[in-house]
């Protein structure tokens, strides 16, 4: 195969959810030859998704991030390698390159490098106590400044925003939050749902502030004192955290010569332009009709990593199922499924009161997306719905007497 030595074995860039599924499934699809994982943070693979819940409620510790620890992964013969970057990836002679200057031959190479925060672009971005949320190294920032905070402004009413300032009033923080948007969660979220989530966070005693742009972060001798937002206001705070979105990590691709394009292209089995060359997770953007898809999730890590092991083996495993994701905000599990771009018709099923009902989302008639607010049954029906594309009716959805699972048996 090309021009790798012949000991030369799988390599992967980047050792988190999706790094460490490729890994995995390369073994569980009977590969034996060697397997290199390779991570830039300090720590074995873990969930990130708790960072911003249980860990910064101080209801989980670090020990039950660890999704594989090392010993586990060398017992799978699995090479984990922490704090080390690839620098530069040569794929004429199929070689990648450490910034500590160890060099590895790949028969197949897998890219798993993720995302980060986006930065906030204002001045004063750059004061002590303004922070962002991505990595274990982040949350710890973040958990430790809570301890002596006062007053709390979160920049964004996305996921991550809306989790952290939850968390900051479950540990008693005066929270404010500043959405630029004209309502919460805009940009995944029907009208119905944002409407609720904000409810929920003014009942806690969050000041919510949309259509809200922020201009500056001020402060005084280097420690920040408030957010300035365009309308004059100045919010006092002595944390600040930006969840304004995510930036694929896609600059070593880029520099490699991979078709990237706000993600790593890739098809539907987590193929590159490059046939000895994958792609799984955050960093990736998939065709899909006449466009990119970028999901941010857990799911896509775990399915696309199953694919991109299938793709270096030469299997084709396309990863085309409905795309689900998760939230917790206080005593509220709001999960969603499939993709409401685009709908012209939303129904509910349940009750919005009582804090049990689903949003079902239609196009063009079809059903398209479920979001649902601790109606876990409503969500698992929903995977199988959407994937299986079955046809259900607005009314049918609408009616609770409706036997939903009557369509997918
Ligand atoms: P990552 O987990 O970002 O891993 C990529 C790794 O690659 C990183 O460790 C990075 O340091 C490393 N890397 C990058 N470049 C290099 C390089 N050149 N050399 C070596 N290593 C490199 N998803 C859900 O579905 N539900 C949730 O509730 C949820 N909550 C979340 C809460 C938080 C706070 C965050 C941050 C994310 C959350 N997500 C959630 C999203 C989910 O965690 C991500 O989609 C998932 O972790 C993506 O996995 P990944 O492997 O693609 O990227």
């Amino acid at each position: 195969m090309g021009a790798a030595a012949d000991d030369a074995g799988m390599v992967v860039i980047g050792a988190g959810q999706a790094g460490l599924q490729v890994a995995e499934s390369l073994r569980a699809e009977g590969y034996v030859g060697p397997v290199t994982l390779i991570g830039e943070e300090p720590h074995a693979p873990y969930h990130r998704p708790p960072l911003s819940k249980a860990m910064l409620c101080g209801e989980a510790g670090e020990d039950q991030l660890t999704i594989r620890g090392p010993e586990a992964l060398e017992r799978k013969g699995i090479a984990l390698v922490t704090g080390a970057r690839v620098e530069a990836v040569d794929r004429v002679a199929q070689r990648v390159s450490l910034a500590d200057g160890r060099v590895l031959a790949y028969r197949g190479l897998a890219f798993a490098t993720g995302s980060r925060a986006r930065p906030l672009p204002v001045p004063g971005a750059e004061l002590e106590g303004v922070l962002a949320l991505r990595t274990l190294i982040d949350a710890r920032r973040i958990a430790a400044a809570l301890e002596g905070a006062e007053r709390v402004v979160v920049i964004g009413g996305g996921f991550i925003g809306l989790e952290v300032a939850a968390a900051a009033r479950k540990r008693g923080r005066a929270v404010t939050v500043l959405e630029a948007a004209d309502r919460l969660l805009a940009r995944v979220a029907a009208p119905p749902v944002s409407a609720f989530v904000a409810d929920l966070h003014a009942e806690h005693g969050v000041a919510l502030e949309l259509e809200a742009a922020v201009t500056a972060v001020e402060g005084a001798g280097g420690r920040v004192s408030g957010v300035r937002t365009a309308d004059g206001r100045l919010h006092p705070a002595d944390l600040v955290v930006a969840g304004i979105g995510i930036l694929p990590n896609t600059e070593l691709a880029e520099a490699c010569g991979l078709a990237c394009d706000r993600g790593i292209v890739v098809d539907a089995c987590a193929r590159t332009s490059d046939p000895l060359v994958v792609a799984a997770g955050d960093c990736t953007a998939r065709r899909a009709g006449d466009g990119l898809l970028r999901l941010e999730s857990v799911q896509n890590a775990v399915e696309q990593g199953k694919s991109a092991a299938s793709a270096l083996l030469g299997k084709e495993r396309p990863f085309t199922a409905a795309p689900w994701f998760w939230s917790d905000q206080y005593d509220v599990k709001l999960q969603m499924v499939g993709l409401s771009a685009g709908h012209d018709h939303v129904v509910v099923r349940g009750s919005v009161a009582e804090r049990r009902f689903s949003v079902f989302y239609f196009r063009d008639g079809a059903l398209v997306a479920i979001d649902s607010v601790n109606r876990a049954p409503d969500h698992m029906l929903g995977r199988k719905l959407l994937d299986k594309a079955v046809a259900v009716t607005p009314e049918q959805a609408a009616d609770e007497e409706f036997a939903l699972a009557t369509l997918v048996r």
